[in-house]
């Protein structure tokens, strides 16, 4: 059976994050048929291991499902393979069809099947599997002819400050500025793209009218740069405001509003003080080293909250970037904490990414070195398991997370065989 026709069987069991027992199953009765040693934990991860194994292959084996997911139904289009109104799960489903298939041809490698990687990287987390080998190779990358060798790291920052609201004393009306058209896109990935904060716009619009602040909110989830944000406001009588003004949209209201947010004005102040986005560059990659997000404002009567998060390539310089981050909104006079922190897998090739290198160099045009600024599991798996030389591979897969998920048929088969060859040079 070609990787193809595995991954194809692969799809008809399903696998969507927290509902992935078919195929949990299904690969711990495939190694031990394959003669594996097979050991899950508690969070659902399955080691396969081979005895005489140096390196060990991994991969993990949920899937992000969108539209009819994970009722899949594939085809082909113009050399790639694709879903029909879902997601297709090549990402990692390709790297787990790799591996079964290596499985079978008895090759001297282990296996690591990780859960629930898109929900959290929820597996590698609580990974409790003893790993012996001292190399690692990752399937979870989407771009044929790169090496990963880092990626980011990240903590998200969370600012509260009580409300006071107070009576307007002079004569307004009042307005609704609504932001809910822009393109928005990952904090990690897409962070380096100039992708307008719909919060930061909004920021910077209220902080050259004259105002009183009645409530401001933004922003979709902490990894995502806000498509939406909106205000309302009250304004001095003779104050009139355009009904556009660049991509805000600006209602009157019937109602008037004159309930203010105490020193209202010192909350778009700061938002448009704040420095949303790329903060350095790893020139060397030609890669973004540190990037904070200004991600989400909740207010509710009594409070409110401002989330962010904020990434690295390096743990000692997200510690930095944390501390100036909490720092400038104490100044403001918020209570600030910092929460779900993830280690950066610092880029550094190791003896192991060159060898790979090597290899790659052979199958495609380059093989240069990469790393991601978004979180792989690959930085879990490397402070679990300090010992562990890793790098990262994979065909091209365009679009995952989404509908229109689609992998590169040629590029499954280069890889593979280049991974083949990977796995030959590290077996005895
Ligand atoms: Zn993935």
């Amino acid at each position: 059976m070609s990787v193809l026709e595995i991954f194809k069987k692969i799809c008809q069991l399903p696998h969507c994050s927290h509902e992935a027992h078919a195929l949990k199953n299904h690969l711990i009765q495939e190694a031990k048929l394959c003669g594996y040693e097979v050991s899950v934990d508690a969070y659902d991860n399955i080691l396969c291991a081979h005895p005489k194994a140096k390196l060990i292959l991994q991969s993990h084996y949920d899937m992000v499902c969108i539209g009819e997911a994970p009722n899949l139904e594939l085809y082909e289009e113009e050399g790639y393979l694709k879903a029909k109104n879902s997601s297709l799960g090549a990402d990692n489903g390709i790297g787990i069809a790799m591996m079964l298939s290596l499985m079978r041809k008895n090759k001297c490698i282990s296996c690591l099947f990780t859960a629930n990687e898109e929900v959290g990287l929820i597996g590698a987390q609580n990974l409790s599997l003893p790993i012996k080998e001292s190399l690692m190779l990752n399937l979870d990358t989407e771009e044929e002819g790169f090496v990963y060798i880092g990626c980011a790291g990240g903590t998200d920052v969370i600012c509260t400050q009580p409300l006071r609201r107070s009576e307007i004393d002079e004569a307004v009306h009042s307005y609704h500025i609504i932001i809910d058209n822009l393109p928005g896109g990952h904090s990690g990935v897409d962070i380096h793209k100039s992708i307008p904060s719909a919060l930061k716009e909004l920021a910077a619009f209220l902080v050259h009218i004259p105002h009183y602040l009645i409530s401001f909110e933004g922003g979709e989830r902490r990894n995502s740069i806000s498509k939406r944000a909106s205000a309302v406001i009250s304004v001095p009588e003779g104050v009139i405001l355009d009904e556009k003004v660049g991509s805000l949209e600006i209602r009157a209201l019937k109602d008037v509003h004159t309930q203010m947010i105490d020193k209202g004005h010192k909350i778009s102040e700061m938002i448009h003080a704040f420095a949303q986005g790329v903060r350095s560059m790893d020139t060397k990659l030609n890669i973004v080293q540190n990037s904070i997000n200004l991600a989400l404002v909740h207010m509710d009567e009594d409070q409110i909250k401002i989330s962010l998060s904020a990434r690295s390539m390096d743990n000692e310089e997200l510690l930095r970037l944390v501390d100036e981050t909490m720092c400038f909104f104490k100044a403001f006079d918020f209570e600030v904490k910092s929460e779900g922190s993830y280690p950066a897998w610092k880029p550094e090739p190791n003896d192991f990414a060159y060898a790979v290198q090597t290899v790659c160099q052979k199958h495609f045009e380059k093989a240069d070195f990469m790393a991601i600024h978004a979180g792989l599991e690959c930085a879990i798996l490397k402070s679990y398991a300090p010992h562990l030389d890793i790098a990262s591979i994979g065909p091209n897969i365009y679009n995952p997370h989404s509908s229109r998920e689609s992998v590169e048929i040629t590029s499954v088969n280069k890889v593979y065989t280049a991974l083949e060859e990977i796995v030959e040079k590290f077996s005895d």
